[in-house]
């Protein structure tokens, strides 16, 4: 598919190619060595070649159950419409507030029809499918991007709820004045306003808000303090991302985050006396500060958006070609608002579709579920283990908070993250290792445990997939990451 809408896809031509290279294996080596020096992964080695790609290898022995990798996400967004379910830190993950504020939150924002049924239904979002809302499903006819639920809580109200609770009884749990029993067992760490003063991030601490804000969100606030115009852009962005598809906000923060550590990197080295370039080779230094901004990110991406996503049932093959166009032109309207809010002349490149449309793809063709259990459930189970008489008197007030949240009282925070680590990490339908969240794990850094004992050199598998399901099944959704597994129980299946 060629002939590009967007006129950077032809004037920044060669800086995209090299932009878009794939990295040398050997600068594959270097960058993962350090990243698993700095993360002091130690037990960890990643190793490329050019015919596996890359691969993680155990570099000590692991017994069955024991953690293999804590990976901090480089790049991580909570579903839209998980928001109305869970307030957490936007940066990393973990809950915050009180209990009662969580509770008292998600029926007030139901109550004012903010229900998550009637935005986007996110777990359409997951690999298997395409990417798409279900109001563009509806639109689309036919509902070609709908399949799958799945079960880490789903926010679809098909159960019935009690009647709405007083809102001044919300009101008063939300801000304080009324507590629940034993909610002090479940303290969570306090909310903090972002810096910029929009409405939209919170924070668990002010690390977490300063953290954001530099890598990320300083570009993207939508507060008082960012300028009007950008300001309206901005809004415009968010909007357009949240009626189609929440990976644009997650390819913005990439972006964000590329011309910020530029930024970075540009007054690192202009303060080194000696370090300034002449006047005529300033573009080329711009360019190779964008180039080790952008190093990260290189790692990641495999193919363009529009060329990887797998073709839904019911479009015909014959119409293909026009479903790509689309998919592209859906991008190319969510870059086009995003370069009015956030264009930087320096980083021009990265405002190209060739590029959104690569940042994109890497969250379509990895393996990104962000997770974290809702300490509501943990409060409600406790509650229901008390001593019968204790257990009695705490139901008498918690019992209506559980009865109007109905079967959803437990939804967890729901996301997409790109782990630099988990990402490297091969599928296998017979894998050694899995993503599991242990009790202490509140925040949403994948973690890695170990199924069964691996010994030194071992590859570390982990399953993109259902591994239960029936061989052919597994072909077809792993076919959505862009390969068909010939893993060791495939080889023996298939005949
Ligand atoms: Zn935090
Ligand atoms: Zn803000
Ligand atoms: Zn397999």
């Amino acid at each position: 598919m060629d002939g590009s809408p967007c006129p950077l896809d032809k004037e920044f031509s060669d800086r995209i190619a090299v932009l878009l290279a794939p990295p040398t294996p050997q600068s594959i080596q270097e960058y993962y060595d350090k990243l698993i020096e700095a993360t002091n992964c130690h037990g960890l080695r990643i190793k490329y070649s050019n015919k596996h790609g890359k691969g993680v290898y155990a570099n000590s022995e692991f017994k069955e159950g024991e953690l293999i990798l804590k990976d901090q996400m480089l790049v991580a967004a909570q579903h839209s419409s998980n928001k109305v379910d869970c307030l957490v830190c936007s940066y990393c993950f973990r809950f915050i507030g009180s209990i009662e504020l969580q509770i008292g939150r998600k029926l007030y924002l139901q109550g004012l029809g903010l229900s998550t049924k009637k935005e986007c239904d996110y777990q359409t979002f997951s690999h298997s499918s395409n990417g798409f809302c279900q109001n563009e499903m509806e639109e689309a006819e036919g509902n070609f991007f709908m399949n799958e639920s799945d079960n880490t809580g789903s926010s679809s109200s098909k159960n019935l709820k009690a009647d709405p609770l007083p809102e001044d009884l919300l009101l008063s749990l939300m801000n304080g004045d009324l507590s629940l029993p034993y909610t002090r067992q479940f303290a969570l760490p306090p909310v903090i306003a972002c810096p910029g003063g929009c409405e939209e991030e919170h924070y668990c601490s002010n690390l977490c808000a300063d953290s954001d804000w530099e890598s990320f969100h300083s570009l993207l606030c939508t507060g008082q303090n960012t300028e009007r115009s950008r300001r309206a852009s901005l809004f415009k962005f968010i909007e357009h991302a949240n009626s189609t598809n929440d990976i644009f906000i997650l390819a913005a923060k990439v972006i964000s985050y590329t011309i910020l550590k530029c930024r970075k990197l540009k007054r690192s080295h202009t303060t080194e006396i000696g370090k300034q370039p002449s006047l005529d080779k300033t573009d080329e230094f711009s360019f190779s500060l964008l180039m080790e901004a952008w190093k990260p990110i290189s790692m990641g991406f495999k193919k363009r958006w529009w060329d990887c996503i797998a073709l839904p049932d019911d479009v015909d093959s014959g119409d293909e070609e026009s479903f790509r166009m689309q998919i592209r032109d859906l991008a190319f309207t969510s870059l086009k608002l995003l370069k009015e809010a956030i264009f930087d002349d320096e980083c021009a490149p990265l405002f190209s579709l060739e590029i959104y449309g690569h940042i994109i793809g890497m969250f379509e063709l990895n393996n990104l579920d962000l997770v974290v259990a809702s300490p509501v459930e943990d409060y409600f189970i406790y509650i229901d283990d008390l001593p019968c008489k204790e257990k009695h008197e705490a139901e008498t007030v918690a019992r209506p908070f559980l009865d109007a949240l109905g079967d959803e009282y437990a939804v967890c925070c729901q996301g997409t993250a790109f782990f630099p680590l988990q990402s490297c990490m091969n599928h296998s339908c017979c894998p050694n290792a899995k993503a599991f969240k242990r009790d202490e794990d509140r925040d949403g850094h994948a973690v890695i445990v170990a199924l069964r004992p691996i010994s030194i050199g071992e590859e570390i598998t982990i399953s993109y997939i259902d591994e239960d399901l029936p061989y052919d099944e597994r072909q077809v959704q792993l076919a959505d990451y862009g390969f068909r597994c010939r893993c060791a129980r495939c080889l023996q299946e298939q005949s």
